[in-house]
């Protein structure tokens, strides 16, 4: 039976008011629903490795998100790499540029961090999970020219870019931002690339606003809408879209 799988979620997350008992019961019960749990600073990591500990179906990525960093970056990558030694983690993230007003770090201050990040995930044979804002250009540069494994979250950047980060490896992940019916950039971008190089995402307990009951719900609507916009099955879509999060994601450490 197939099954779905939320590639990023912020289960560790004080915001997540969502039904995550009953998602975890069901996925208990018919083995439904995989998470790659994301953290975002030292405040969500070791809740993110408790669940990961207690739940079968929750993976845990570690990584310092671009608004998390402040004065205390170093000791906060040292505390991430000795976490990264000591733990069975299935990616680092979630790691990124983000180039918008809202963010404090520098431009050059970000990506001295992301690039130190990507140097612990390929120090540990790790995948990554990526947040790129206002910052397509940089990132795609950085990508091109490193050997990186991983997943866009949340990509926006439109069919031209998402076909150069997949040439250059990476993953496009999508969420409930496809079920806008406006988003028609979002949906080309969709039937430009196929299944070959998608993965579902919630982002919960962020872009849960157009469906908020669960990821579950939200990842099955996705599925759909998928389905529809390249005219195949919803199982197909869920068997493909989770065949590349387990080749990324559910792997032995090397
Ligand atoms: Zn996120």
């Amino acid at each position: 039976m197939s099954y779905l799988f939320d590639t990023h979620c912020h289960l560790a997350d004080p915001k997540f008011n969502f039904t995550l008992a009953n998602d975890l019961d069901t996925a208990k019960q018919h083995s439904t629903l995989e998470f790659l749990s994301v953290g975002t600073s030292p405040a969500d990591w070791s809740e993110t490795l408790q669940l990961a500990n207690h739940f079968q179906n929750i993976h845990a990525a570690l990584g310092l998100h671009p608004y998390f960093i402040d004065a205390n970056h170093a000791l906060h990558l040292s505390e991430l790499e000795t976490l990264v030694s000591l733990n069975s983690i299935s990616a680092i993230g979630e790691i990124g540029l983000d180039y918008s007003k809202q963010v404090k770090a520098d431009e050059s201050l970000q990506m001295s961090v992301f690039r130190q990040q990507i140097e612990i995930a390929q120090f540990h044979n790790l995948p990554v999970s990526i947040h790129c804002l206002k910052a397509y250009n940089p990132m795609l540069k950085f990508l091109q020219r490193h050997s990186v494994e991983g997943v866009m979250h949340g990509f926006a950047g439109g069919s031209e870019m998402a076909t150069q980060f997949i040439e250059a490896g990476l993953y496009i992940g999508v969420n409930s931002v496809l079920l806008n019916q406006n988003a028609r950039r979002y949906h080309e971008m969709v039937q430009l690339i196929g299944l070959e190089r998608l993965v579902l995402e919630s982002d919960a307990p962020f872009g849960m606003n157009l469906y908020p009951d669960s990821p579950l719900s939200s990842l099955r609507l996705v599925a759909g809408k998928i389905a529809e916009l390249l005219n195949c099955s919803v199982d197909c879509v869920i068997e493909q879209t989770t065949r590349n999060a387990e080749q990324l994601f559910i792997r032995k450490r090397s």
